[in-house]
C-alpha cells in the first residue's frame, strides 16, 4: 500500500515512512492511495475474536511490508496489554437499541490510548531497525498529549515535546502530562488556545531546516497510523451487534475529525454503517459546515468538553480529498484560502457528497450537563462530558427503528471530575493506578505563542 498527500505535491510514501513523517511536505495529510475492502464473510468471521486479532486483520491491508506477521501480532499484543478491560473496547447498553462503545480503558483513560499505545510500539520497532532517532512534537487539547507521553516515555529513540494551551486543559489531563519523570518527555504550556498550538506545530513541519535538523515526527491525529488504529473498534462493536448482516449507526463526539474519519474508513472497507453522526460541542464549525457548506472559523469558546474545543479540524481535509475526487489541487486551494481568510466554501457537489457520508448536530453546555445527569439516572453510569455530547446528539438524531446506535464513549468521567460533579452530583474517582496523581510533583515549562521561542526550547531539550 502506498500513501499519497491530500494536496498532491509530496512524495509518495510507504506505510512506515508515512507513519514516521506525520504531516506531508506539501502541508497535506497522507492517505492510502486506495481503500482496501473486506468481504462480508471476512467481517462476519470477526465475531467473538479477541480485539487484538480483529486489529491485526483490519490493519494488515494497510501496512504493506512494514512489519512481518509475527512482528505485527506482537506489536498489537504489547500495545493493548496495559488496558484494564479484557475486551479492550466493550459496549454497554444504555437504552433501547442505544449503546456506548467504551474507549477509555487504556492507561490515560481516553480513546487516544488505542492509537497512541499502538504507534508507540510501531515507532520503537521501526526506529530500532533503522538505527534512527526522532523528535516527536505534538499539540494537544488534553488527551493526545497525555496519551503520547504515556506511550513514548522512557523510549530510547524518541524525545517527546507536547504543546498544550495554558489553562485550557483539565487538571487531570495536565497532571498526566506534567508528572511523568522520564527525561525524554516534556510538557510545554503555551500561552494560547489549542488552535495556536496546532498552528505552531504545522509551522515547525513547514520549516524544513528545523524539521530535518531535529528529525521531526508527528503523532497528532494527522498521523495516518493513528486514524488506522481507530478503524478497528468500529468493526468490533458493529460485529458484536450483528454486522455485517445488520446495519449499525455511530455518533462520534468530534473535534479534529480523526475518530469519525476512522468510521468513514470502516465504511469504505465494507462495514455496513447506516449513519455516521458528527457530534460537536458549542465549537460547532463542523456542524455549521455540513449545514451550510461554509467552513468559517470563529475562535474557540472554552467548554466543559475541552478535547473538542477546536475550530481547525485537521482530519476534515482527508474527507475533503475524497469528496473532491482525490484532486490534490482542489484541496490545496481550499486550504490556502483557509490560511489567508479563515474560511472557505465547499462546492455544491462536494457538500452533497459530504452529506451523504456524514450527519451532524451540536450540543450546548447545558444540554451536555443534562445528558450526564440523565444517563446517570437511567443507567447508574457516570459518563464524561464528551461522551455526553454524543449521547445528546444521538438521542436527537435517532429515528425510531431497529438500527442500533452506538455512541463513542471517548473518555472516562474521572478525567473531567469538576464538570461531571457539577452536572450530576457524583465525583468520579480515578482508577487505582492513578489514585496518587494529585500528590505527584509536576514539571511545567511555559512559553509564549511564538514559533522561535518554541523551537529553541525543543532544540535545548533534545538528548544527545
Ligand atoms: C480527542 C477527543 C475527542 C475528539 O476526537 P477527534 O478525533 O479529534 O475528533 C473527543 N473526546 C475526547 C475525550 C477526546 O480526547
Amino acid at each position: 500500500m502506498k500513501y499519497i498527500s491530500t494536496r498532491g505535491q509530496a512524495p509518495v510514501l510507504s506505510f512506515e515512512q508515512a507513519m514516521l513523517t506525520g504531516l506531508a511536505r506539501d502541508g497535506g495529510l497522507y492517505v492510502p492511495e486506495s481503500w482496501p475492502t473486506l468481504s462480508a464473510d471476512e467481517i462476519a468471521a470477526f465475531a467473538g475474536l479477541p480485539y487484538e486479532e480483529v486489529a491485526f486483520r483490519v490493519m494488515k491491508p494497510f501496512i504493506g511490508d512494514a512489519f512481518d506477521d509475527d512482528e505485527f501480532h506482537a506489536i498489537i499484543q504489547r500495545a493493548y496489554q496495559g488496558f484494564n478491560h479484557e475486551a479492550r473496547c466493550p459496549i454497554v447498553q444504555i437504552g433501547e437499541n442505544n449503546f456506548l462503545l467504551e474507549l477509555h480503558h487504556g492507561p490515560t483513560l481516553a480513546f487516544k490510548d488505542l492509537a497512541m499505545q499502538l504507534i508507540g510500539q510501531m515507532f520503537e520497532v521501526a526506529l530500532k531497525r533503522r538505527g534512527e532517532r526522532v523528535t516527536i512534537v505534538g499539540a494537544t487539547s488534553g488527551d493526545t498529549g497525555s496519551a503520547a507521553i504515556e506511550a513514548f516515555r522512557g523510549l530510547d529513540a524518541v524525545d517527546v515535546f507536547i504543546l498544550y494551551p495554558t489553562g485550557r486543559v483539565s487538571e487531570v489531563q495536565r497532571r498526566q502530562m506534567t508528572t511523568p519523570t522520564e527525561a525524554n518527555v516534556h510538557a510545554i504550556s503555551v500561552d494560547g488556545d489549542f488552535d495556536d498550538c496546532q498552528a505552531r506545530l504545522k509551522d515547525m513541519f513547514n520549516d524544513f531546516d528545523f524539521r530535518d535538523g531535529v528529525r521531526l515526527a508527528g503523532v497528532n491525529s494527522i498521523n495516518w497510523a493513528r486514524v488506522l488504529a481507530q478503524v478497528v473498534y468500529f468493526f468490533t462493536s458493529a460485529v458484536s451487534l450483528g454486522a455485517p448482516y445488520r446495519k449499525v449507526s455511530f455518533t462520534v463526539p468530534t473535534g479534529n475529525f480523526g475518530d469519525i474519519f476512522a468510521g468513514y474508513v470502516a465504511r469504505r472497507m465494507g462495514l455496513p454503517i447506516d449513519r455516521l453522526i458528527v457530534a460537536t460541542n458549542q465549537n460547532n464549525i463542523l456542524h455549521r459546515t455540513l449545514e451550510t457548506g461554509a467552513y468559517t472559523t470563529k475562535g474557540v469558546t472554552p467548554s466543559i468538553s475541552p478535547s473538542m474545543d477546536i475550530q481547525v479540524s485537521s482530519n476534515f481535509e482527508r474527507a475533503l480529498f475524497d469528496v473532491y475526487d482525490r484532486e490534490g489541487g482542489a484541496v490545496a486551494q481550499l486550504m490556502e484560502q483557509l490560511a489567508k481568510t479563515g474560511a472557505f466554501t465547499l462546492s455544491q457537489g462536494a457538500l452533497a457528497r459530504l452529506r451523504l457520508e456524514f450527519d451532524s448536530a451540536d450540543c450546548s453546555e447545558d444540554e451536555t450537563s443534562v445528558a450526564i445527569a440523565t444517563v446517570l439516572k437511567m443507567t447508574g453510569q457516570v459518563i464524561c462530558p464528551h461522551t455526553a455530547v454524543g449521547v445528546k446528539v444521538a438521542a436527537d438524531k435517532r429515528m425510531t427503528g431497529t438500527v442500533p446506535m452506538i455512541t463513542l464513549a471517548t473518555a472516562h468521567a474521572a478525567k473531567f471530575p469538576d464538570a461531571v460533579e457539577a452536572a450530576c452530583g457524583v465525583h468520579p474517582k480515578l482508577p487505582p493506578h492513578m489514585a496518587d496523581l494529585f500528590e505527584r510533583p509536576e514539571r511545567i515549562t511555559t512559553v509564549a505563542n511564538d514559533l522561535e521561542a518554541i523551537k529553541a526550547l525543543i532544540k535545548k531539550g533534545i538528548r544527545e
